[in-house]
């Protein structure tokens, strides 16, 4: 059985909610996964800010205006009177509970209930809209079955054991609706998986049910060897383990959740990354196989900032690395890349929140230099130890820029490269053109 998932764009409008029977075959036993309509979860994040923040006149009006929005989308969708009515029925039941929020003590529980009404809508209505068309399928409550634990990590045996009674009771039925990105959570409250969960709950369903394939649907074929919006001519890659994704995925390639590759990873699970706008164009499959002997792809991520720590107490001693890696500890603050040398230490953190107080603290081991601004270039493809010559080629490429940090081994797949921001368009270009 396969799981397919649809991003916000895919059922942004009800054109494209209809066109997703192109790409669904309705004859298949399968499970389709729905993210909000675009925009919308934007719009529930100001509701809910609205709210905490007590300004419920700016709710109430941001409440009305998405409403609007969806009036006008089921009238659209629906053709038949009855129809459009049961779409009234949902957006009136939705936005409803949307202002009935409004009377109670307003926490951060509430506001994750605002934040799943975009999937529930979505899923909503199109079950409706395939009842008008004679289209049968099954709407799965994904909080009845998606669940994280208290460390906020999924939990796949839970899944397998709740999803798999849920389609055993519908033998007869072939396609199976569900919301992505929401979730119950330890306490059994409405929780979500982050911004952009929806490719996480795919892959999670994808490992519960051991599914065939996981097929991620957007609007884009495939993850890019560069950047697009910066570089010409990029190609899309056409298979990538699943190493080599979460790599892509984090450093900015935004076309999937970075954490949706390791349920599928775990599970052996190929996921499949295709375009709606162009169904039979290949796309990208992600397995766990990587291709030999090759530089596969070279992605940027932005606002970074380098911490460089010298200190003549580090040579010959022991302990030193630990105790700097727990002042970032104490602060929640995750370190990206790290450089040693004897008498110092660079890395880089993205998350910048109590960079005062981590300065502050690192002042205590020697001088501390900030540098702000930075971008990590990343290059990923087959660089374990037995080969030579790409750290050459890669080096060679950028030798006009200037480099504030390089790192090389961490994994088998990834060259790291931190520049000034100011030089990133020319460091990816000048890669680009020289590596493929
Ligand atoms: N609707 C959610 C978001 O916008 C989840 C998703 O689209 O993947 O973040
Ligand atoms: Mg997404």
């Amino acid at each position: 059985m396969k799981v397919l998932k649809f991003g916000g764009t895919s059922v942004g409008s009800p054109e494209r909610m209809k066109k997703l029977l192109n790409i669904i075959n309705a004859d298949e036993r399968q499970i389709v996964v729905l993210s909000a309509v675009s925009g919308t979860t934007n719009n529930l994040v100001e509701i809910g800010q609205a709210y905490l923040k007590g300004d419920k006149p700016k709710a109430a009006a941001l409440i009305k205006a998405l409403k609007g929005k969806y009036e006008l989308f089921i009238k659209e969708l629906f053709k038949e009177e009855k129809y459009l009515n049961r779409g009234k029925e949902v957006i009136d039941y939705h936005f409803g509970l949307l202002t009935m929020l409004s009377n109670d003590l307003f926490t951060p529980i509430e506001d994750k209930i605002i934040l799943a009404q975009g999937e529930l809508l979505s899923t909503t209505l199109y079950h409706v809209y395939l009842q008008e068309i004679g289209v049968p399928s099954v709407l799965l409550p994904a909080l009845d079955f998606m669940k994280v634990d208290e460390d906020h990590e999924p939990l796949v045996d839970y899944i397998t054991d709740h999803i798999t009674p849920l389609l055993n009771k519908n033998p007869d039925n072939k396609l199976f609706i569900t919301q992505g990105y929401i979730c119950k959570n330890s306490f059994g409250e409405i929780d979500n998986l982050r911004r952009g969960g929806s490719d996480y709950t795919a892959s999670l369903i994808g490992a519960a049910i051991r599914s065939e394939e996981v097929q991620i649907w957007t609007d884009i074929d495939g993850m890019h060897n560069n950047d697009p919006r910066i570089v010409k001519g990029t190609q899309p890659i056409s298979q990538l383990s699943f190493d080599e994704a979460a790599e892509l995925a984090y450093f900015g390639a935004k076309i999937l959740h970075p954490q949706s590759v390791f349920p599928a990873q775990k599970y052996k699970i190929p996921v499949r990354l295709l375009n709606t706008m162009d169904p039979q164009a290949a796309g990208t499959l992600i397995t766990n196989d990587s291709e030999k002997n090759k530089i596969k792809s070279i992605a940027a991520k932005d606002d970074i900032t380098a911490i460089k720590v010298q200190s003549s107490r580090m040579l010959l001693a022991h302990g030193f690395l630990r105790r700097l890696f727990e002042v970032f500890e104490r602060y929640k603050t995750s370190i990206d890349m790290i450089t040693t040398s004897e008498v110092g230490v660079s890395l880089t953190i993205d998350d910048t929140t109590h960079l005062g107080e981590i300065t502050k603290e690192l002042n205590a081991f020697g001088s501390v230099e900030l540098d702000v601004n930075q971008t990590i270039i990343c290059v990923v493809g087959d660089f374990g130890a037995e080969k030579h010559g790409y750290a050459a080629r890669v080096l060679e490429s950028v030798k006009h820029i200037p480099i504030r940090m390089i790192s090389y081994g961490g994994s088998d797949h990834n060259l790291s490269l931190l520049v000034k921001t100011e030089d990133k368009v020319e460091a990816l270009r000048s890669l680009h053109s020289r590596l493929f």
